[in-house]
């Protein structure tokens, strides 16, 4: 038995490591530069954790969430290992035990709010007490790609600098941009031995379906599971209550849930959803945070998530117990107009806007994807899988696909030869040739596209212009009513440098699929 495998029986209580704690574990305890990315629950706190055991001197960890540390003190104490933390909660005897504790050389790791680190006696401080690691907890609040920036983590990295100690650093955030903030801020640019580790939940489902008739769509994945405990989510409060409604009519238990609520009702359903076998609850997203019930065996989502990761945390809810869980995802031109007007209406600034257009993308990539879903959400984590899953829709029955090449050769032209001022509607009534006020008012009808796209029909064409908004090619222009402007890879397609392979399905169907695997 190895030294950390000691140390994660005898004091944490541990049988095994968890994936991927293993290798972090020992790249902290030897001493690198790391970069950990998990998710939430998969275990990060022991990666930094156990190596401060490992080491002489304390190891400082900083971490904005005060109640966390608090809880994590308490634990470790409990464990018989000596921690303290030094936050804007303490009490002055708290305050003044850790210190104590500091100068009698007696702590292994010192909590720290990085507000602390705005001083600069803290720096002093941290050298004349022996600091021999940083460990930095929710290291994406470093970046401002991410979703909550805090403007003191930008002083860690010079921290580093000045005590000349190694750094880890997690987070269970990992897009690229993200990434490469926590490298260029906490690391200086020097690149760190990143692990990624724990994103797949190989045991849920996953499945994804145009959005036809929402209702009908979600009742029937409903009573396929009857009996189950299981999650719909919703966009909006009202859409909440009917679905919940229409359920409750075809005789299953459901209840409604949204942050508009009574925070008694909420409570309520949070405690009959724990307790009872079977519920339904139909929810916006403020349910989940507090929900921790390991066998909900479903999630639905009758609109589109706003995000790859907001879509990967809600479904994430289900199957907790390992055991095999399902979800549906609903996706339809409404929900990515709605999803676009919330973020270019936000007050984030514009590159926080822009990340979350690209948030959405790499969902609606997700949603239009040719193969393995499970395969393509990993590889956003930043984990390779080298075979499909085989717990897809698309594994289960993988779509037809055609060369969509020139037919999106064609929305193209068609756009760029108005202006890029027109929406999918006007489009598709120029590509099939169909003569309406607007298109003969315009002259639109002398256009050389006009009449090209007779192989497919108005919802055909529907369908390509929606798969290319969800491979990025096309975006509705907020400032110009949504007008269709082309961007990203476009150029290269139009010009024939690029392939587009398209779902035939889709194309041939349009929006008239059943329901997946319902
Ligand atoms: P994170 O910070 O990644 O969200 P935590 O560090 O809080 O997750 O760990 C989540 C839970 O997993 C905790 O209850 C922790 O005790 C438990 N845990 C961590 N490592 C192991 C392990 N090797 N074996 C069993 N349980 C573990
Ligand atoms: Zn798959």
């Amino acid at each position: 038995m190895s030294r950390a495998e000691a140390i994660l029986s005898d004091i944490f209580g541990f049988d095994s490591f968890r994936p991927g704690q293993r290798e972090i574990v020992e790249a902290v305890a030897a001493g690198r530069d790391v970069l950990a990315i998990m998710p939430t629950g998969g275990g990060k706190s022991l990666c930094y954790q156990l190596p401060a055991l490992m080491r002489e001197g304390v190891t400082v960890v900083i971490s904005p969430l005060i109640a966390l540390m608090r809880d994590q003190v308490r634990a470790l104490r409990e464990a018989g290992v000596e921690a303290g933390a030094l936050t804007s909660g303490n009490t002055e005897e708290e305050t003044e035990a850790v210190f104590s504790a500091l100068e009698a050389g007696r702590l292994k790791l010192l909590y720290m709010a990085p507000e602390r680190l705005a001083s600069t006696a803290t720096a002093a401080m941290l050298r004349r007490i022996g600091t021999s690691a940083i460990a930095v907890d929710e290291a994406h609040c470093v970046s401002q790609w991410g979703h909550d920036f805090r403007p003191d983590y930008l002083r860690i990295g010079e921290l580093r600098r000045r005590l000349g100690v190694p750094l880890a650093a997690f987070t269970a955030t990992a897009d690229a941009e993200t990434r490469q903030e926590i490298v260029a801020r906490l690391f200086e640019g020097r690149a760190p031995q990143t692990f990624i580790h724990g994103f797949d939940r190989p045991n849920i489902h996953l499945a994804f379906a145009p959005k036809d008739r929402p209702r009908a769509q979600i009742l029937a994945f409903a009573d396929a599971r009857r009996g189950q405990s299981g999650i719909v989510y919703c966009a909006t409060r009202a859409r909440t209550e009917t679905l919940a409604r229409a359920l409750t009519e075809e005789g299953h238990a459901a209840a409604a849930y949204h942050g508009g609520m009574e925070a008694e009702a909420r409570r309520e359903v949070e405690a009959r959803f724990q307790r009872e076998d079977g519920l339904i609850v139909v929810a916006t997203v403020a349910f989940g945070m507090g929900v921790d019930k390991p066998d909900i065996r479903w999630v639905a989502h009758a609109d589109l998530p706003k995000s790859i990761e907001a879509y990967y945390q809600e479904i994430g809810r289900a199957g907790r117990d390992g055991a095999p869980a399902e979800t549906l995802t609903l996706f339809g031109p409404d929900d990515i107009r709605l999803r676009r007007a919330q973020i270019d209406e936000s007050l984030a600034p514009p590159e926080r806007k822009a990340a979350d257009h690209m948030r959405l993308n790499a969902l609606l990539g997700l949603a239009e994807a040719v193969e393995c879903r499970r395969r393509r959400l990993l590889a956003y984590f930043g984990e390779a899988e080298a075979e499909p899953c085989g717990n897809c829709d698309l594994c289960d029955a993988p779509p037809a696909t055609f060369d969509g090449t020139e037919a999106v050769q064609k929305v193209l032209s068609a756009i760029l030869r108005t202006g890029q001022s027109f929406g999918a509607g006007h489009v598709v009534d120029i590509l099939t040739g169909t003569l309406t006020d607007k298109v003969a008012a315009r002259g639109h009808d002398r256009l050389p596209t006009f009449g090209v796209g007779r192989e497919f029909d108005r919802r055909g064409w529907q369908a390509v212009i929606r798969q290319m908004l969800g491979h990025d090619l096309i975006r509705p222009d907020p400032e110009r009513h949504g007008a269709l402007v082309m961007c990203g890879g476009a150029r290269a397609v139009l010009k024939g440098e690029a392939a587009i392979t398209l779902r035939r399905d889709s194309v041939a169907a349009a929006w008239r699929r059943p329901v997946a695997r319902a």
